[in-house]
């Protein structure tokens, strides 16, 4: 069946195709992407999340309909809660800027499919200029750098959230579509009092490390999907908290820091 707007995350397209997002899910916890995708522990949808899918849905031009698909964004008197009404905030100041309106101004929510290292995948581009760029719509918390606890380090935002794979994924199934390599652009505004927007154009050459990681890793993640490898724990998010079975006590002796238990 010929994928759309309205099919984009059912669950068989989802188990049939891999994209950037559920690529990151994989990277970040194998038995917690699979539990998502095979409904034993779907994503939670939070309050940050849908604030960023109602400015989503603002760009798409599908506002009204997210609106009567999410009574929850509304209180009791039918008024707009204080989150979304700030989200209105955010549009309009991003509305504001003449660049960032051109930007966004392109084809809304185009879909591509290809193949990467042999895997399905898919995406679906926010603004697509043809023959000219590719541009994504992140509406993040702020643009200051976030600490990676894994990496004992601080990476800047776009490295952090996985925008330089999700730009590499996006670029090689464009350009497997349409022979062009397009330039990858970041339309990004911060959910801050006062909202701040750049447009953030993302190099080439940034891309290379990512889509051989993506590379590298799509055939394993695949399989785990269609059951053929087991999952691997990472030990530290909700899921494996969630399904976590104590087996022996754990030893104060081997507990250095605060992520001691994530490894046991
Ligand atoms: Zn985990």
């Amino acid at each position: 069946m010929e994928l759309n707007n309205e099919n984009y995350f059912s669950t068989e397209n989802q188990m049939q195709y891999m994209g950037a997002s559920q690529f990151g899910a994989f990277l970040k916890c194998e038995a917690a992407a699979l539990a998502d995708l095979d409904g034993t522990y779907p994503r939670k949808v939070t309050d940050a999340l849908l604030v960023g899918s109602y400015v989503d849905a603002y760009y798409e031009g599908t506002l009204d309909k997210f609106k009567a698909e999410h009574p929850e964004i509304l209180t009791q008197k039918g008024e707009l809660k204080a989150q979304y009404k700030h989200a209105d905030e955010i549009i309009q100041r991003a509305e504001r800027d003449e660049m960032f309106k051109k930007y966004m101004s392109g084809e809304k929510q185009v879909i591509f499919t290809g193949k990467i290292a042999g895997i399905p995948y898919k995406i679906k581009v926010d603004s697509y200029h043809p023959d000219k760029c590719i541009v994504d719509l992140k509406c993040v918390k702020d643009f200051d750098s976030v600490w990676d606890g894994k990496n004992k380090t601080r990476k800047n935002f776009i490295e952090h959230w996985g925008y330089l794979r999700q730009a590499a994924i996006y670029q090689e199934i464009v350009r497997q579509n349409t022979g062009k390599v397009l330039p990858f652009y970041i339309a990004a505004i911060t959910k801050e009092p006062e909202p701040n927007i750049e447009i953030i154009y993302i190099p080439d050459e940034y891309l290379v490390d990512a889509l051989k990681q993506v590379e590298e890793f799509s055939p394993r993640f695949n399989m785990i999907k269609h059951g053929e490898i087991k999952p691997e724990r990472c030990g530290g998010c909700d899921y494996c908290k969630f399904t976590k079975v104590l087996k022996e006590p754990f030893n104060y002796a081997d507990m250095t820091t605060a992520e001691a238990f994530e490894d046991v």
